[in-house]
């Protein structure tokens, strides 16, 4: 009799039995659908060996009911799957749910009907009509796309139809993806970067794991070198991935691509409509994509015939994902290299200490690009101390920042100007009785959004118009705004500038990659003087005519400290230098900050790379602190407040006394109340040999909870609120 184990979507069931029908395929990797009660689910057919579960008689099994017509997931996918959920303390059907991404790619092949325009014309012209096939000449998409294209009801488009002036065509979901040409346009390499690119060639070659820092200052033409990578492995008809950290970067990513090898590559992230993700997801496991360019989710998709991985922008804090399996796609890249047997490449100008200490003690291979490509220089950076230099009152701007900022735009130059804050300000409160507008459902201010004429939680998405009178006292026009946001920012350039074109960005602005496509051209054609942005604007964008960059706070992220706040400091402010300067005319760079003596910024001022990495690496020697011990988090909420306290009190009076292991906590965390849950905190603090997550596991899964408090597991934790 055959029998299969099936890993199946519901972490408390986890791992079923079943039999399989005679002659139905069914191997370990099988994607399949099973009958659970009246219910049917799906399941991966997995190894009974490496799945422990409860022993059922031959007789009390039910047959499966169908395999799905995809390609059964690979071992090595499988051995990722284990690794992940073993590693990061999560159940396997979390860690296995992202890599069934698309259900509409499960159902197989399929067809959806298109329209467009044949040429003739209608018998009866309407104004409606008119504006319709003037506006679809040459396109072809749905009847709903074409009539939000059109700005005509579907109805006209019937009309259209029924007198034989649209065409239905039958479309294949899953038509091939335009051809990238490994030989399309290959740049001449510098020296540095031929160098640097011939390594990366011969580690594709060679298909065998191989951990890679590429360390290159900004603007040093990282991308060119690894592209010669990609090249390789489209040549030997090998799949890449590459890992950007956001959806922003990814449109600036197409275009140079595209001119690279004559074919955009096939884009992953979690703004795909789903007819484009069930596409994205076939060739992927056909295949047939070759290069697919994501966000950190397309780390779990089922390639077919990995070749190469790249992580650019490797150190970006949002490869760490903070909800539902807590992972850190920069880590768990390397070891799908490691599974698949490739070179996997950590691309950045500021890498991870974590990163750069793996180079340093020869777990890593490290190549450098020490200088900018061409004749661009790394810019020149200031500090602006504002004890000395104030801004006027109420202004955030310093005299001599200003000052800059009207010689670029008489010069014709662009400035970009970095606060990491969105909205106008972050906190607002009544100037009459003192009442801050909080969150009901987070520890956090609201933050106002002028241009949106909100009062917005970042937090929880918690909304509320600004209301005419305090809430509290009922005083009339008493609210002041405290701080600034980049709303207030760009507010202020314009009242300093009144002629320059200013573009804020923040992901409030530039949340689609439509609009960061627009903002991307209009940078690119001059049509913008001053950008002000958050965190969004430091990395990857190129502006050759961008020579001047303000960062409005240095010092605000110090503030609350966490492990990382000066190593997060000093990439943020060395990225966003980065953009200045990347043309033929040479970049400056103002700082302005309260506390010039700061190690980290005088780092930054004095460019010494060096000097800030070892000092950082001292301090978390001696703190215990990644790379040298590990920390993992434990984060219990309940939406009632006793439950929380009562969930962590327990977890903390059955911790374990263990030598190498030193917890702290329960205590309530910096953000006591998250999205309507109270919260509390353990850390655990660990030799790197200590085996942490057994110590967690065994701990933890002895305790019963009640059933509103949720405790999860944070390992190598990065956010400590
Ligand atoms: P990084 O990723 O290191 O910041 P980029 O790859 O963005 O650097 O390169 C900076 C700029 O230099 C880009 O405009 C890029 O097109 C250009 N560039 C880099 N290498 C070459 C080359 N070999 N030939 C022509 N242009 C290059
Ligand atoms: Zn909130």
């Amino acid at each position: 009799m055959n029998r299969v184990r099936l890993l199946v979507f519901n972490a408390a069931l986890g791992v079923l039995d079943y039999r399989v029908p005679e002659g139905m395929p069914v191997e370990p990797g099988s994607v399949v659908v099973a009958p659970l009660g009246p219910r049917q689910i799906l399941g991966i057919a997995w190894e009974p060996e490496r799945l422990p579960a409860e022993a059922v008689d031959d007789a009390r099994l039910r047959p499966l009911l169908s395999v799905l017509p995809v390609p059964p997931l690979r071992a090595e996918l499988r051995r990722l799957i284990e690794w992940t959920a073993d590693y990061y303390c999560a159940p396997l059907s979390s860690v296995a749910r992202m890599v069934l991404a698309s259900g509409g790619a499960l159902r197989g092949p399929s067809t959806i009907t298109e329209y467009r325009l044949t040429g003739g014309a209608p018998e009866r012209m309407t104004p409606q009509r008119e504006r319709a096939i003037a506006a679809l000449e040459g396109e072809q998409a749905t009847l709903r796309e074409l009539s939000a294209l059109a700005g005509v009801s579907e109805g006209v488009l019937r009309g259209l139809m029924a007198q034989g002036v649209l065409e239905p065509v039958l479309v294949d979901c899953d038509r091939p993806y335009p051809y990238a040409a490994p030989d399309h346009a290959p740049p001449v390499l510098s020296e540095a970067q031929q160098e640097l690119a011939a390594r990366l060639v011969d580690a594709v070659r060679q298909a065998r794991f191989a951990p890679i820092l590429l360390d290159g200052v900004t603007g040093s033409g990282k991308t060119e070198a690894y592209f010669e990578a990609v090249a390789e492995a489209l040549r030997g008809g090998r799949q890449v991935l590459v890992l950007l950290p956001e959806i922003a970067l990814t449109e600036a990513f197409l275009g140079r691509f595209s001119g690279r090898f004559g074919a955009p590559p096939v884009v992953w992230h979690s703004s795909l409509k789903s007819t484009e993700r069930r596409r994205a997801w076939r060739a992927i496991a056909s295949g047939e994509a070759q290069v697919v360019v994501g966000a950190r989710s397309a780390l779990f998709l089922p390639y077919k015939r990995l070749g190469l991985i790249v992580v650019d922008e490797a150190h970006e804090v949002s490869f760490k994902q903070d909800e539902g399996v807590r992972y850190n796609a920069r880590d768990v890249a390397v070891m799908r290299a490691r599974f698949e047997g490739i070179p996997v490449v950590l691309a950045s100008a500021t890498p991870a200490l974590e990163s750069l200490h793996m180079a340093e003690t020869g777990t890593y291979e490290k190549l450098v690009l020490p200088a900018r490509y061409g004749a661009a220089e790394l810019p020149r950076i200031d500090l602006l101390d504002l004890t000395q230099e104030k801004p006027e009152p109420g202004r955030w701007l310093a005299p001599r920042l200003a000052g800059e900022l009207r010689l670029r735009l008489e010069r014709g130059e662009q400035s970009l100007l970095f606060l990491n804050r969105r909205g106008y300000a972050p906190l607002t409160l009544c100037r009459h009785c003192g009442y801050r507008f909080q969150c009901p459902n987070c520890s956090a201010w609201l933050v106002e959004h002028r241009l949106s004429r909100r009062l917005a939680c970042h937090h929880c998405g918690h909304e509320t118009r600004p209301p005419e009178t305090c809430p509290e006292c009922g005083e009339a026009d008493c609210l002041v705004a405290c701080g600034p946001g980049v709303e207030r920012i760009a507010d202020e350039v314009a009242e300093i500038l009144p002629e320059a074109r200013v573009a804020l960005v923040t992901s409030d602005t530039l949340g689609s990659p439509e609009k960061a496509a627009a903002f991307i051209a209009q940078a690119e054609g001059r049509a913008i003087d001053v950008i002000v942005g958050t965190q969004l604007v430091t990395k990857g964008f190129h502006f050759p005519e961008l020579t001047l960059v303000g960062v409005v706070d240095a010092d605000l992220g110090l503030e609350g400290g966490d492990l990382r706040a000066a190593e997060r400091t000093y990439q943020q402010v060395a990225q966003v230098s980065g953009r200045a300067g990347r043309g033929a005319k040479p970049g400056e760079v103002l700082i302005q900050t309260r506390h010039p003596d700061a190690p980290v910024i005088a780092a930054l001022a004095a460019g010494d790379r060096d000097a800030f990495y070892a000092a950082e690496t001292e301090a978390r020697r001696h703190a215990g602190a990644p790379p040298f011990g590990r920390w993992a988090a434990i984060i219990v909420s309940s939406e009632d407040e006793n439950e929380a306290r009562e969930a962590a009190r327990r977890i903390g009076a059955t911790r374990p006394e263990l030598p190498d292991i030193a917890i702290y906590g329960p205590a309530p965390a910096p953000m006591a109340l998250l999205r309507g849950r109270y919260r509390h905190r353990l850390l655990i603090n660990a030799r790197r040999s200590a085996s942490v997550q057994d110590v967690i596991r065994s701990w933890l899964s002895a305790l019963p909870f009640p059933r509103g408090v949720r405790v999860s597991v944070d390992i190598d934790p990065y956010s400590f609120v």
